[in-house]
């Protein structure tokens, strides 16, 4: 049954009222990886994963929500004190106190939401969640009167305030502004985005995600933001966002080598970025690959946040021809992302499969993923 048809029935096995549908979508990144606290610049774009939910005004002061993939029903008020306990259900609390906090209006409804954006993979089912309900508590009771960008900062304090992630904007801007056949360059600094074609006839997106999260003692993500933010102190600048190779060549020997090789990974990032962006428009995706596979090769050497099974899916991709691969997120474990020629995905996937089984013991999960629209009403 389509995810549509299933809500419905659902929503109509429970409620009286008639609802209206949305969805919003999980999302990839292309490329700017550990950029965006670096004032640089990222890559999304929304993918056709959703999270989409049937919503209805009930004209109380209760909402009464039905998930159907974790087959559990909450039910909660609007107040600060009555945030549920469930989990999921604290994502649709935090939009909706996110929205009453800055002035909007939300009352009580009844809703039933199912997806497929695979949870914790590194597509950010998160915030499609947020995003989703973001989106039709706008519509139902605010006439759209808050601006789509402030949709994604409710899901970003959602999260920060709700749900104890201290995440950026990126995954619920990608979530809300997504749009079929285009990324979006979004600059972390002034966060100014533009939108750029991604609709390639004779590639393919897919995600290979290894299943592994490796957990380290300490954090490394802290550290790679403390040496950054140390060279950027030396420079005497805000950000790496200003650095060139050239400036820290300059003070190569008053920094340590690991600190110089953090900020050149950062800027030479910046330049694929826009590498990249003149390559889209170009529709020139053999670059875009090469781009990707020197951001792998910088994360795992220079900036050290990859792992042994990363590295091997990343090799496992060049044997197999492939365009572009490199790791998405944060790294030590999750997903890559391939650009990968159409005759040669199956082939791709298969490989992927049975070798790093072989060495690991368990496959990757594989998602084929087309860019696609962000938040938006189902008709
Ligand atoms: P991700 O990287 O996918 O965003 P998170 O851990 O940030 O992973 O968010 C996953 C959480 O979001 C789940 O534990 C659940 O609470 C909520 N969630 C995501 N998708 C769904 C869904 N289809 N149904 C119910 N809850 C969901
Ligand atoms: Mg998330």
């Amino acid at each position: 049954m389509e995810l549509k048809e299933q809500i419905l029935k659902e929503f109509n096995s429970r409620f009286n009222e008639k609802p209206s549908v949305y969805a919003s979508a999980g999302r990839i990144n292309l490329i700017g990886e550990h950029t965006d606290y670096n004032g640089g610049f990222v890559f999304p774009g929304a993918i056709d994963k959703v999270i989409m939910a049937a919503i209805a005004p009930n004209g109380t002061d209760k909402v009464r929500v039905f998930s159907i993939d974790i087959d559990e029903y909450a039910e909660f008020g609007l107040e600060e004190s009555d945030a549920p306990s469930q989990s999921w259900a604290r994502y649709i609390f935090g939009v909706c106190r996110e929205i009453i906090k800055r002035g909007g209006t939300v009352k009580g409804f009844d809703a039933v939401f199912a997806g497929n954006v695979p949870l914790g993979a590194g597509l950010s089912s998160s915030a499609a969640l947020e995003s989703c309900f973001a989106f039709a508590l706008n519509d139902l009771f605010n006439g759209n009167s808050i601006e789509k960008f402030e949709l994604a900062r409710i899901g970003q304090s959602t999260e920060h305030n709700y749900c104890g992630v201290n995440c950026g904007i990126m995954d619920q801007f990608a979530s809300v502004m997504g749009k079929e056949g285009k990324l979006m360059r979004l600059d972390c600094r002034s966060m100014e985005y533009e939108y750029y074609p991604f609709a390639p006839e004779d590639y393919e997106l897919v995600l290979v995600d290894s299943r592994v999260k490796h957990e380290l003692a300490d954090s490394p993500y802290n550290k790679r933001r403390e040496s950054c933010e140390r060279v950027a102190k030396r420079l005497g600048i805000e950000t790496l966002r200003d650095a060139t190779q050239a400036m820290l060549d300059g003070i190569r020997d008053e920094i340590s080598a690991e600190d110089y090789s953090r900020a050149k990974f950062v800027i030479e990032e910046k330049d694929r970025v826009l590498a990249v962006s003149d390559a889209l428009n170009a529709g020139d995706y053999e670059t875009v690959g090469r781009k990707m596979y020197e951001t792998h090769e910088g994360l795992s050497k220079d900036y050290e946040v990859s792992c042994e099974e990363l590295d091997y899916l990343n090799e496992i991709a060049k044997e197999c021809g492939v365009t572009g691969s490199r790791i998405m997120g944060g790294g030590f474990g999750g997903c890559t992302i391939n650009l990968v020629r159409k005759d040669l995905v199956a082939d791709f996937v298969e490989t992927a499969k049975k070798r790093f089984k072989e060495k690991y013991g368990h496959e990757p999960k594989v998602y084929e993923v087309v860019i696609s629209d962000g938040a938006r009403k189902v008709e």
